[in-house]
């Protein structure tokens, strides 16, 4: 069997070495030449080719691995798509590589996947079950097949680029969060990205689990027509009531016993408290799990208290649905930094939650058009809105028109790559800036 690697990113590298460790025969490629390609090809021993198009199909590959920054419509793979050569996602073939005993619990979603995951392992952590986390936001599953194998449970976070190019799927628990707009850069429309992220449930069977959202409308749409027995996350028993997560009746804790906030941390919570119960949980480690949950860096991330104000880094919020989750996790006046690289998102979602906000601050490459689009719509709601150059111009803004009382909170709603090389280090440089600033004496609270 002759395999094509593109794109060799951490999950191509770690997918060439899996399949060079079988003894298969392997060529690697990029549609990029740089000096980091050209020593990692060397390191790897390997045929390669950098700078590649289609003729690199002129070879005859029996199957193509495709890592998950390549789109569909990139050249090479709709070629490839074109001529039948079967095209399979680096989590696709870990898991072609693992075999069917294992038992997998697989989360997707536009927002929350990582926090739910984490949620899960720290559940299973607490129960002493073994396990390990692999896919998307955690490290690649090609690279870890052995620890995988002995923990015989894996928990996988699995995005829509990675299902897209997936067959044989048939997970013990899938469970699909929420399905808003995001990544339209990649897939080509809405409906391509939900078809791609219901293929999660794809070869499930009646002894399988399927979880879905009640308030998301594509999963709670697809709720009737699966072959799983399907829990709807936020209906019926399992939600919210009178103040306590319950599942299936069973009531886990008081949303004030737990160690973070907003609605939407509850619901992935809850989908948490689903899959770790269909693994053997008792409700007990259910409990102490969740109660000794913190959330990860950058998500609702307290980074400073100051005269009264509570900074928040929030740098994940890489959408507009995430950052309409932040603000409805705040009953106070909110000063709301948003903006970072244009994906030409809609911010619609936001509107509802805008009188929560003293202030919103547009900043960024993509900040003029926020501006712009808040000051359309919002007008009336008695927002100051304010546009500055940068996350610098806009912290120091920040600082100066948050009362006592309020938060500030980073809750971007794009990508950050106008500034800064991921979403981790712009909730550094808040959190610096933030700092730097009460070191200057920047006043809040006049
Ligand atoms: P993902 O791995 O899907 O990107 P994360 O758990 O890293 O999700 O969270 C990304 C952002 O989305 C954070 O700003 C977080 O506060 C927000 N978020 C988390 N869970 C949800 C949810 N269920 N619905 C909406 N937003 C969420």
């Amino acid at each position: 069997m002759k395999t094509l690697v593109y794109g060799l990113g951490e999950s191509g590298l770690a997918a060439s070495h899996a399949l060079l460790e079988k003894g298969e025969e392997v060529v690697v490629a990029d549609s990029n030449d740089s000096e980091r390609l050209r020593s990692s090809i060397s390191k790897l021993g390997v045929e390669g080719r950098l700078g590649t198009g289609p003729e690199i199909l002129a070879e005859d590959f029996d199957r193509i691995i495709a890592s998950p920054g390549v789109r569909p419509r990139d050249a090479v793979l709709a070629a490839a798509e074109e001529a039948g050569v079967p095209i399979l996602s680096e989590v696709a073939l870990g898991l072609d590589l693992l075999g069917p005993e294992l038992s997998v619990a697989a989360i997707t979603g536009t927002n929350g996947k990582t926090t739910a995951v984490d949620m899960l392992r720290a559940i299973l952590a607490v129960s002493e079950v073994p396990h390990a986390v692999a896919g998307n936001s955690w490290r690649a599953l090609t690279g870890c097949l052995d620890e995988v194998r002995d923990a015989g449970l894996l928990l996988l976070e699995v995005s829509s680029f990675q299902l897209h190019y997936m067959e044989n799927l048939g997970f013990g628990v899938a469970a699909l969060l929420n399905i808003r707009p995001d990544h339209l850069n990649w897939h080509a429309s809405f409906e391509e990205y939900a078809t791609d992220k219901l293929r999660i449930f794809d070869g499930q069977g009646a002894g399988d689990l399927a979880l879905v959202s009640a308030a998301d409308p594509v999963g709670r749409g697809a709720a009737g027509r699966l072959a799983a027995e399907t829990l709807v996350v936020g209906e019926g028993e399992t939600g919210v009531a009178g103040g306590r997560l319950t599942l299936r009746g069973n009531g886990i804790a008081a949303v004030e016993e737990l160690p973070f906030v907003g609605p939407h941390n509850y619901e992935n919570a809850l989908f948490a408290a689903a899959a770790a119960e269909r693994l053997g949980i008792g409700l007990d480690g259910i409990r102490e799990g969740l109660l000794g949950y913190r959330l990860k860096p950058h998500r609702m991330q307290v980074v400073a208290e100051r005269g009264g104000v509570t900074y928040v880094d929030d740098s994940k919020a890489t959408n507009p649905a995430s950052v309409a989750a932040a603000l409805a996790s705040f009953e106070g006046p909110v000063v709301l930094i948003l903006g970072g690289s244009e994906k030409e998102t809609d911010f619609a979602e936001v509107l509802p939650y805008m009188e929560r906000c003293r202030a919103v601050i547009s900043q960024g490459e993509a900040g003029p058009r926020i501006c712009e689009f808040l000051e359309e719509k919002g007008e009336g709601m008695g927002v100051c809105l304010f546009l500055e150059p940068d996350l610098a111009a806009a912290a120091a803004r920040a600082n100066k028109v948050a009362h006592p009382g309020d938060v500030v909170l980073l809750s971007p709603g794009c990508a950050s790559f106008d500034q800064f090389t991921g979403y981790a280090l712009r909730g550094e440089a808040f959190a610096v800036l933030v700092a730097e600033l009460a070191r200057a004496g920047g006043g809040v609270g006049r």
